[in-house]
């Protein structure tokens, strides 16, 4: 075939391809210039998981009525005039490419009207061909329908998904927007049923109830606006969950810069990072994190869908998610609340209705430190989404110890309730600190053995093992290879001189071979955490009361007392509020 120029209709299908994948492709473009638009309110309504039929109506500006033909050529744009305006956009749209891919691949129709306009304009296109052009009375705004996706690109319509799937898409990306857009109020229906709705009230905590229910909107913490550091000015705020709500994917993690939802792994990873030892393995964070940064320090012209940017500072913009989300965990996460009642069998459904409504509303003020039973403190006076009283909610308040249960839990009191503490996690995460403390100052207490101790392995964990010397001795395990699978253990991490060496070694080893641990610093760490589940007091030890004095003292002074470092809690709250409702008082 010789070299010729495709015919333009070829050309808009080809270019359509790369923005409009699928139904939802299409609801994300039409959402975003409602946005654009200033609109308060936006519909958006499917049929047939979208493919059938998708409409968009917002209460925006409004496209002039001289200006709807050209709103769908290709190209053609409001938002931006010159290469310039490129490094500063603050709009979600910019290269005017939406409505000419769609139309170009549905059959579509056009209903505005421009605010200071008495008529609006109708414009029906089929193909990407204007069919009909007429004037309309409709109120100020714009309703953009499509159906028939891909009607005339069969290759295309082929690789579409059950309309579940479709539907799924679409509810993820509706949902996701409305939490970027608190101020908007939404509406989603597919085939005339209403599926979300949020209130469109600014206040994202509510929008995060309509999208995840009440349990997620009421445990999920303020973001605490981190104070600017070097580099750019980079703001970061948001709802994220405590370490005591967790899920089993990262789908619950949701980042906007600058307003546009964007997928990126390092940023999903600062926030994952930010609860580093404070989850269980393989559990996820809930949080939906907004970056604000000057634009020009953010290119978001890195691919057509734009769900994709590039940071000019992306260590500082990944540095001011984790310190934000991290700083935000230590001082609002609460204590793990009881969340069955004692007596469960007993109440009636109405009453166990009314405990969970008076939990869900206790959960969220315990959470941001605004209703205490603190003597001292006075009565809550703090109005909620006030900044949270000083003094650290991530620390513990000082508590006095009453008595040990079952040689395994302590139980404290304080002033805000009860604390049944796990005695041996709580050891793990007070040696866990001190050894991270000492680790990182380079001074680690280490402890020479009398009698250097021989430790048989196997073969495979001697080898794993042999590789991580160093790290090993900066823990304070001075080991050497000794023939074989043998080591030879001459010091031992001070902490952990009652430890059994061989079990920690053969601990380590054995979390060296499952894990795929790339990094140094996270190998130490993982050493760190296996000397200190050696080394802590085990369950079924009956404990001295100075002895628990002295565990709770130290735990008072730990980061982050509620968690061992694998992540369980280590103490259980019952307030003093629980306790009354318990007893029915
Ligand atoms: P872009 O959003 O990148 O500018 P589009 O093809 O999505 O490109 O839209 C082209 C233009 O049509 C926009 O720049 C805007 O002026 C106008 N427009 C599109 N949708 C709306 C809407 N819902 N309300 C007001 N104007 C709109
Ligand atoms: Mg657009």
């Amino acid at each position: 075939m010789p070299i010729h120029v495709l015919a333009e209709d070829v050309v808009s299908q080809i270019a359509a391809g790369e923005v409009i994948e699928r139904p939802a492709s299409v609801v994300k473009e039409l959402v975003e210039n409602a946005i654009d638009a200033g609109a308060s309110e936006i519909h958006v309504e499917t049929r047939g998981g979208g493919v059938a039929f998708v409409r968009v109506t917002d209460d925006g500006c409004g496209i002039p009525i001289a200006e709807a033909e050209v709103a769908f050529r290709r190209h053609s744009t409001s938002k931006l005039t010159t290469a310039d305006d490129l490094s500063h956009i603050t709009t979600l749209g910019f290269r005017g490419e939406a409505l000419a891919s769609i139309a170009a691949v549905s059959r579509m129709t056009l209903a505005t009207r421009a605010a200071g306009e008495p008529v609006g304009a109708l414009l029906r296109m089929e193909a990407g061909r204007l069919l009909t052009r007429q004037e309309t009375g409709r109120p100020p705004g714009t309703a953009v329908t499509m159906e028939d996706l891909f009607f005339n690109v069969p290759a295309r319509r082929k690789f579409l998904r059950t309309e579940r799937t479709e539907r799924r898409h679409i509810d993820a990306f509706t949902t996701r927007y409305a939490m970027a857009y608190p101020n908007v109020r939404f509406t989603l229906s597919h085939g005339g049923r209403v599926v979300f709705q949020s209130p469109g009230n600014s206040r994202l905590r509510d929008v995060v109830i309509a999208v995840y229910g009440l349990e997620a909107g009421a445990a999920v913490l303020d973001v605490i606006p981190d104070a600017p550091v070097h580099g750019p000015s980079i703001q970061v705020t948001g709802l994220v969950s405590p370490p005591s709500f967790h899920r089993a994917n990262r789908s619950f993690i949701t980042l906007f810069v600058n307003g546009r939802w964007v997928q990126d792994s390092r940023l999903t990873y600062a926030v994952i990072q930010a609860y580093h030892t404070l989850l269980p393995q393989g559990r996820y964070p809930l949080a939906v994190a907004m970056v604000a940064i000057a634009p020009e320090e953010v290119d978001v012209n890195v691919h057509p869908t734009k769900a994709e940017v590039r940071f000019r500072d992306s260590d500082a913009v990944f540095r001011a998610v984790q310190r934000a989300v991290r700083h935000t965990l230590l001082e609002r996460a609460p204590v793990p609340a009881v969340r069955r009642p004692l007596t469960w069998g007993s109440l009636t459904t109405q009453r166990r209705d009314a405990h969970r409504e008076r939990l869900l509303s206790l959960q969220p003020r315990t959470a941001a430190g605004q209703l205490r039973f603190d003597k001292e403190a006075g009565p809550p006076t703090a109005e909620p989404g006030a900044p949270p009283p000083t003094g650290s909610e991530g620390r513990l308040p000082p508590l006095r110890v009453i008595g040990q249960v079952g040689a395994t839990y302590i139980i404290a009191e304080g002033p805000e309730g009860l604390y049944l503490i796990d005695q041996h996690a709580a050891h793990e995460r007070v040696l866990f600190e001190q050894l991270c403390s000492q680790q990182q100052q380079a001074d680690v207490a280490s402890q020479a053995l009398l009698e250097p101790q021989p430790v048989d392995l196997s073969p495979e964990s001697a080898g794993v093992l042999g590789a991580h010397l160093e790290a090993l001795a900066r823990l304070g395990f001075l080991v050497e290879p000794f023939g074989g699978a043998t080591l030879l253990v001459r010091a031992v991490p001070a902490i952990a001189l009652t430890a059994d060496a061989a079990a920690v070694l053969e601990d380590v080893a054995a979390a060296l071979l499952t894990g795929d641990m790339p990094m140094a610093s996270a190998v130490e760490e993982m050493i760190a955490r296996q000397v200190c589940k050696q080394a802590a007091v085990k369950a079924g030890q009956v404990m001295a009361s100075d002895e628990m004095d002295a565990l709770v003292r130290a735990l008072e002074r730990c980061t982050s007392p509620r968690t061992c470092p694998h992540g369980r809690p280590t103490m259980i709250h019952l307030s003093a509020a629980q306790l009354a409702l318990e007893f029915g008082r």
